[in-house]
């Protein structure tokens, strides 16, 4: 795509060092109102912002009870949704975080950060007291880059940013969200001796999968086998039959 001169603005060129950028405005994906489930498994609060002091609505829920996952881990089936709820974002200033640390307060240096880091978000943003779902997870993304978070940490949120656009339907948005992921999970995996899993590199190969680098996905499955136990195992080779099936160019690629 090419950019008319008069488009490029500093702020385009600040987006474009902090790295790449969203592939377009994603789709709707719905607003967070409170899950429709007992008290005792979805608490709702209103902590204030810890970057400037609006008052938010938060909910934190119990763990579901899961009864179907797809192959990248992502629930399908359970007791009830839970990924809205996994973030909590400030509609006036954008920070964004786990929900369970959103109320944690925040040192001199990251509020600093932060309101460098997050003034781009802020500025795709308009409304100040309906926040969209695919915001979130952009304002979350941007708020852990500012406060340099590890690889780990931002790979879990665009994971999750995945998962929800798939739920939304919004096709592009998901791939946009797996290249952050995968950008992701393979310097955590490099960096992080937690993330040093046998199901982690599995993640990477089937991301990579989903994403149509074969490759790469067939190269990362055969690491998760090392070290994987009988399903994992299980699951890596039905992947990498479907792998080298969608490679095959005789056959249409399965879903
Ligand atoms: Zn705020």
């Amino acid at each position: 795509m090419r950019l008319k001169r008069t488009a490029i603005s500093a702020a385009v060129l600040a987006a474009a060092l902090a790295g790449p950028a969203w592939a377009q405005q994603p789709k709707d994906w719905g607003k967070r109102a409170k899950p429709d489930v007992e008290d005792s498994v979805a608490k709702v609060d209103r902590p204030a912002c810890p970057l400037c002091a609006t008052a938010v609505d938060r909910v934190i829920t119990a763990a579901a009870i899961e009864y179907e996952l797809d192959t990248d881990y992502k629930v399908v089936k359970a007791s009830f949704n839970v990924y809205p709820y996994v973030l909590t974002a400030c509609p006036k200033c954008s920070y964004a975080t786990y929900s369970a640390n959103f109320h944690k307060e925040l040192t001199t240096d990251d509020k600093k950060a932060l309101e460098e880091g997050l003034d781009e978000v802020r500025k795709e943003f308009k409304s100040e007291w309906e926040i969209p779902i695919s915001h979130v997870i952009r304002a979350a993304g941007a708020s852990h880059r500012a406060l340099k978070s590890e690889a780990g940490t931002l790979y879990e949120i665009y994971l999750l940013g995945s998962y929800l656009a798939r739920e939304a339907a919004d096709a592009t948005a998901e791939r946009d969200m797996q290249r952050r992921a995968i950008e992701h999970l393979v310097l955590a995996i490099e960096k992080e001796e937690k993330f040093q899993t046998p199901k982690n590199r599995y993640m990477a190969g089937e991301i990579h999968r989903r994403l149509g680098n074969y490759k790469q996905a067939l190269e990362w499955y055969a690491k998760a086998k090392l070290g994987a136990d009988e399903l994992l195992t299980k699951i890596v080779t039905r992947q990498e039959a479907q792998t080298r099936e969608a490679m095959d160019p005789k056959k249409p690629p399965k879903k």
